[in-house]
Protein backbone atom coordinates (compact mmCIF):
# COMPACT_ATOMS: atom_id res chain seq x y z
CA UNK A 1 0.00 0.00 0.00
CA UNK A 2 1.29 3.77 -0.49
CA UNK A 3 1.59 5.94 2.69
CA UNK A 4 -0.12 9.48 2.37
CA UNK A 5 -0.56 12.41 4.88
CA UNK A 6 -3.40 13.87 3.56
CA UNK A 7 -3.34 16.25 6.73
CA UNK A 8 -0.87 16.71 9.92
CA UNK A 9 -3.34 14.33 11.66
CA UNK A 10 -4.20 11.73 9.19
CA UNK A 11 -2.29 8.53 7.87
CA UNK A 12 -3.82 6.91 4.46
CA UNK A 13 -2.47 3.79 3.15
CA UNK A 14 -4.16 2.88 -0.68
CA UNK A 15 -3.70 0.65 -3.28
CA UNK A 16 -5.78 -1.02 -5.91
CA UNK A 17 -8.63 -2.86 -3.36
CA UNK A 18 -8.53 -0.94 -0.14
CA UNK A 19 -7.99 2.56 1.69
CA UNK A 20 -7.64 2.89 5.14
CA UNK A 21 -7.38 6.31 7.18
CA UNK A 22 -6.22 6.59 10.77
CA UNK A 23 -6.21 9.63 12.89
CA UNK A 24 -2.90 9.89 14.49
CA UNK A 25 -3.13 9.52 18.47
CA UNK A 26 -6.91 8.50 18.24
CA UNK A 27 -8.98 5.31 17.97
CA UNK A 28 -10.50 5.99 15.00
CA UNK A 29 -9.81 4.52 11.90
CA UNK A 30 -11.85 4.46 7.59
CA UNK A 31 -11.81 1.05 6.38
CA UNK A 32 -13.13 1.84 2.85
CA UNK A 33 -14.75 5.57 4.67
CA UNK A 34 -16.47 3.08 7.00
CA UNK A 35 -15.57 4.11 10.50
CA UNK A 36 -14.10 1.97 12.88
CA UNK A 37 -12.90 1.94 16.69
CA UNK A 38 -9.70 0.23 17.61
CA UNK A 39 -9.03 -1.03 21.13
CA UNK A 40 -6.02 1.78 21.08
CA UNK A 41 -4.71 4.74 19.26
CA UNK A 42 -2.64 5.01 16.34
CA UNK A 43 0.73 6.09 18.09
CA UNK A 44 4.21 7.48 17.64
CA UNK A 45 6.81 4.82 18.35
CA UNK A 46 10.32 6.69 17.97
CA UNK A 47 9.98 8.25 14.16
CA UNK A 48 7.33 5.79 13.37
CA UNK A 49 3.14 6.23 13.54
CA UNK A 50 2.70 2.41 14.97
CA UNK A 51 -0.42 0.59 15.70
CA UNK A 52 -1.58 -2.10 18.22
CA UNK A 53 -0.96 -5.59 16.48
CA UNK A 54 -4.39 -7.05 18.28
CA UNK A 55 -6.28 -4.58 16.16
CA UNK A 56 -4.46 -5.35 12.97
CA UNK A 57 -5.17 -9.37 13.93
CA UNK A 58 -8.58 -9.07 15.17
CA UNK A 59 -10.18 -5.53 13.58
CA UNK A 60 -8.36 -4.11 9.91
CA UNK A 61 -7.59 -7.85 8.68
CA UNK A 62 -11.30 -9.27 8.92
CA UNK A 63 -12.90 -5.99 7.81
CA UNK A 64 -10.87 -5.70 4.69
CA UNK A 65 -10.12 -9.48 4.07
CA UNK A 66 -13.09 -11.86 5.43
CA UNK A 67 -12.88 -14.67 3.23
CA UNK A 68 -9.42 -15.45 4.31
CA UNK A 69 -10.52 -16.20 7.98
CA UNK A 70 -14.07 -17.11 8.04
CA UNK A 71 -13.49 -21.14 7.20
CA UNK A 72 -15.01 -22.39 9.85
CA UNK A 73 -18.14 -20.32 10.17
CA UNK A 74 -21.72 -21.27 9.51
CA UNK A 75 -24.36 -20.38 7.39
CA UNK A 76 -27.53 -21.83 7.84
CA UNK A 77 -29.48 -20.27 10.53
CA UNK A 78 -29.90 -16.50 11.85
CA UNK A 79 -31.13 -15.35 14.61
CA UNK A 80 -32.52 -11.90 15.20
CA UNK A 81 -32.91 -10.86 18.76
CA UNK A 82 -35.22 -7.67 18.68
CA UNK A 83 -34.10 -5.94 22.13
CA UNK A 84 -36.65 -5.53 25.44
CA UNK A 85 -40.01 -5.88 25.17
CA UNK A 86 -43.36 -6.60 27.81
CA UNK A 87 -42.64 -4.10 30.43
CA UNK A 88 -38.83 -2.99 29.38
CA UNK A 89 -39.48 -0.51 26.99
CA UNK A 90 -36.39 -0.05 26.18
CA UNK A 91 -35.29 4.31 24.92
CA UNK A 92 -38.40 6.45 24.27
CA UNK A 93 -38.99 9.58 22.26
CA UNK A 94 -40.21 12.78 23.05
CA UNK A 95 -43.14 11.57 21.06
CA UNK A 96 -42.87 8.22 22.75
CA UNK A 97 -41.92 5.90 20.18
CA UNK A 98 -40.97 3.36 21.86
CA UNK A 99 -37.43 0.63 21.26
CA UNK A 100 -39.30 -2.28 21.48
CA UNK A 101 -42.25 -1.74 19.29
CA UNK A 102 -39.65 -0.03 16.49
CA UNK A 103 -36.90 -3.06 17.25
CA UNK A 104 -39.76 -5.74 16.42
CA UNK A 105 -40.67 -4.36 13.36
CA UNK A 106 -37.71 -3.61 11.58
CA UNK A 107 -36.43 -7.17 12.96
CA UNK A 108 -39.85 -8.70 10.93
CA UNK A 109 -38.94 -6.94 7.83
CA UNK A 110 -34.93 -8.42 7.87
CA UNK A 111 -36.51 -11.61 8.39
CA UNK A 112 -39.14 -11.43 5.37
CA UNK A 113 -36.18 -9.88 3.60
CA UNK A 114 -33.62 -12.47 4.55
CA UNK A 115 -36.22 -15.30 3.96
CA UNK A 116 -37.31 -14.38 0.58
CA UNK A 117 -33.42 -14.94 -0.45
CA UNK A 118 -33.82 -18.73 1.42
CA UNK A 119 -31.98 -18.06 4.30
CA UNK A 120 -33.63 -19.74 7.38
CA UNK A 121 -34.40 -16.88 9.93
CA UNK A 122 -35.70 -16.95 13.44
CA UNK A 123 -36.71 -14.41 15.83
CA UNK A 124 -35.69 -14.36 20.21
CA UNK A 125 -39.44 -13.01 20.28
CA UNK A 126 -41.93 -12.53 17.49
CA UNK A 127 -43.99 -10.44 20.02
CA UNK A 128 -44.03 -7.54 22.36
CA UNK A 129 -42.71 -9.69 25.72
CA UNK A 130 -40.38 -9.78 27.89
CA UNK A 131 -37.40 -11.92 27.43
CA UNK A 132 -34.44 -12.36 29.62
CA UNK A 133 -30.83 -11.55 28.31
CA UNK A 134 -29.79 -15.19 29.19
CA UNK A 135 -32.85 -16.22 27.66
CA UNK A 136 -31.78 -14.80 24.29
CA UNK A 137 -28.16 -16.13 23.58
CA UNK A 138 -29.81 -19.82 24.99
CA UNK A 139 -32.46 -19.53 22.36
CA UNK A 140 -30.22 -18.63 20.18
CA UNK A 141 -28.25 -21.88 21.39
CA UNK A 142 -30.85 -23.62 20.68
CA UNK A 143 -31.87 -22.63 17.21
CA UNK A 144 -28.48 -23.76 16.46
CA UNK A 145 -27.70 -20.21 14.84
CA UNK A 146 -25.02 -19.38 13.12
CA UNK A 147 -25.32 -15.25 13.31
CA UNK A 148 -26.65 -13.85 16.11
CA UNK A 149 -27.61 -10.03 15.64
CA UNK A 150 -29.39 -7.62 18.72
CA UNK A 151 -31.90 -5.12 17.20
CA UNK A 152 -31.84 -1.73 19.23
CA UNK A 153 -32.97 1.69 19.40
CA UNK A 154 -30.74 4.71 21.38
CA UNK A 155 -31.67 7.54 23.16
CA UNK A 156 -29.57 10.58 25.12
CA UNK A 157 -29.68 13.48 26.77
CA UNK A 158 -28.56 15.21 24.17
CA UNK A 159 -30.85 15.89 21.29
CA UNK A 160 -28.55 16.51 18.96
CA UNK A 161 -26.71 13.55 18.48
CA UNK A 162 -27.72 10.97 16.15
CA UNK A 163 -26.64 8.18 14.02
CA UNK A 164 -25.97 4.29 13.98
CA UNK A 165 -23.73 2.43 15.59
CA UNK A 166 -23.00 -1.26 15.58
CA UNK A 167 -21.41 -2.82 18.31
CA UNK A 168 -19.36 -6.25 18.77
CA UNK A 169 -17.62 -8.18 21.61
CA UNK A 170 -14.70 -5.71 22.93
CA UNK A 171 -11.44 -8.07 22.84
CA UNK A 172 -9.98 -10.27 26.04
CA UNK A 173 -7.59 -7.25 27.70
CA UNK A 174 -8.33 -4.66 25.89
CA UNK A 175 -10.64 -1.78 26.53
CA UNK A 176 -14.36 -1.40 25.13
CA UNK A 177 -14.87 1.90 22.92
CA UNK A 178 -16.62 4.26 25.62
CA UNK A 179 -14.49 2.94 28.64
CA UNK A 180 -10.91 3.73 27.35
CA UNK A 181 -8.44 4.17 30.00
CA UNK A 182 -10.96 3.72 32.94
CA UNK A 183 -9.07 1.25 35.28
CA UNK A 184 -7.49 -1.79 33.65
CA UNK A 185 -9.27 -3.60 30.70
CA UNK A 186 -10.63 -7.10 31.65
CA UNK A 187 -9.07 -10.07 30.39
CA UNK A 188 -11.60 -12.30 31.16
CA UNK A 189 -12.51 -14.77 27.88
CA UNK A 190 -16.17 -14.70 27.10
CA UNK A 191 -17.80 -17.27 25.01
CA UNK A 192 -18.24 -14.87 22.05
CA UNK A 193 -14.49 -14.31 22.05
CA UNK A 194 -14.13 -17.57 20.20
CA UNK A 195 -15.50 -15.69 17.63
CA UNK A 196 -13.53 -12.29 17.87
CA UNK A 197 -12.39 -12.25 13.82
CA UNK A 198 -15.91 -13.47 12.76
CA UNK A 199 -18.13 -10.85 15.27
CA UNK A 200 -15.74 -7.84 13.38
CA UNK A 201 -16.23 -9.59 10.40
CA UNK A 202 -20.29 -9.30 10.89
CA UNK A 203 -20.46 -6.64 12.43
CA UNK A 204 -18.53 -4.39 9.83
CA UNK A 205 -20.36 -5.93 6.73
CA UNK A 206 -24.01 -4.97 8.77
CA UNK A 207 -22.52 -1.65 9.26
CA UNK A 208 -21.17 -0.63 6.09
CA UNK A 209 -24.45 -2.03 4.35
CA UNK A 210 -26.73 0.01 7.24
CA UNK A 211 -24.53 3.21 6.40
CA UNK A 212 -24.74 3.05 2.72
CA UNK A 213 -28.33 2.69 2.82
CA UNK A 214 -30.09 4.73 4.88
CA UNK A 215 -27.30 7.88 4.87
CA UNK A 216 -27.24 7.64 8.76
CA UNK A 217 -24.77 9.38 10.17
CA UNK A 218 -21.80 6.81 10.97
CA UNK A 219 -20.66 6.40 14.92
CA UNK A 220 -18.59 3.67 13.61
CA UNK A 221 -18.20 -0.04 14.45
CA UNK A 222 -17.91 -0.09 18.38
CA UNK A 223 -16.97 -3.01 21.00
CA UNK A 224 -18.91 -3.67 24.26
CA UNK A 225 -19.29 -6.07 26.90
CA UNK A 226 -23.09 -6.33 26.51
CA UNK A 227 -24.12 -9.71 27.53
CA UNK A 228 -25.77 -11.25 24.50
CA UNK A 229 -22.57 -10.47 22.82
CA UNK A 230 -20.21 -12.41 25.94
CA UNK A 231 -22.59 -15.22 25.64
CA UNK A 232 -23.53 -15.43 21.70
CA UNK A 233 -23.44 -18.52 20.49
CA UNK A 234 -22.30 -17.89 17.42
CA UNK A 235 -20.62 -14.44 16.06
CA UNK A 236 -22.48 -11.83 16.87
CA UNK A 237 -23.45 -8.18 16.38
CA UNK A 238 -25.37 -5.69 18.26
CA UNK A 239 -26.74 -2.83 15.79
CA UNK A 240 -28.04 0.71 17.42
CA UNK A 241 -29.95 1.50 14.43
CA UNK A 242 -31.27 5.48 15.44
CA UNK A 243 -31.38 7.73 18.17
CA UNK A 244 -35.09 7.84 19.03
CA UNK A 245 -33.74 11.29 21.08
CA UNK A 246 -33.26 13.03 17.79
CA UNK A 247 -35.90 14.15 15.92
CA UNK A 248 -34.88 13.60 12.37
CA UNK A 249 -33.57 9.96 13.66
CA UNK A 250 -36.57 9.49 15.36
CA UNK A 251 -38.60 10.63 11.75
CA UNK A 252 -36.85 8.18 9.95
CA UNK A 253 -38.39 5.04 12.67
CA UNK A 254 -41.75 6.80 12.84
CA UNK A 255 -41.97 6.27 9.01
CA UNK A 256 -42.51 2.66 7.49
CA UNK A 257 -40.24 3.32 4.57
CA UNK A 258 -37.52 4.63 6.88
CA UNK A 259 -37.37 1.15 8.88
CA UNK A 260 -37.88 -0.36 5.70
CA UNK A 261 -34.58 0.80 5.02
CA UNK A 262 -33.15 0.03 8.14
CA UNK A 263 -33.87 -3.72 7.70
CA UNK A 264 -33.02 -3.63 4.51
CA UNK A 265 -29.30 -1.95 5.22
CA UNK A 266 -29.07 -5.26 8.26
CA UNK A 267 -30.07 -7.77 5.40
CA UNK A 268 -27.97 -6.62 3.02
CA UNK A 269 -25.10 -6.84 5.43
CA UNK A 270 -26.10 -9.86 7.17
CA UNK A 271 -26.18 -11.62 3.10
CA UNK A 272 -22.66 -10.12 2.43
CA UNK A 273 -21.01 -11.65 5.37
CA UNK A 274 -22.79 -15.40 4.49
CA UNK A 275 -21.25 -14.25 1.02
CA UNK A 276 -17.75 -14.06 2.71
CA UNK A 277 -18.18 -17.45 4.66
CA UNK A 278 -19.31 -19.40 1.21
CA UNK A 279 -16.26 -18.24 -0.69
CA UNK A 280 -14.09 -18.83 2.59
CA UNK A 281 -15.26 -22.34 2.33
CA UNK A 282 -14.25 -22.68 -1.71
ZN1 LIG B 1 -31.85 -1.22 23.60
Amino acid sequence: MTTSTPTKKQIRLQNKWNKLEFQTDSRSAWINGTLVTLSEPVRKVGWQWAMDATDFDKTIEPAVRPQEFLKGAGVRTVVLDPGHGGNDKGASSPRNVQEKLVVLDIAKRVKQILKSRGIRVELTRESDRALDLGDRCRKAAALKADVFVSIHANATANRSVRGTETFVLSLPGRYSSNSYGSGNPPSSVYNGNHYDIANMALGFCIHRSLIKTTGQEDRGVKRARFQVLRDAPCPAALVETAFLSNAKDEAMVIDPAGRDRLARGIADGISTYLANVKRAKK
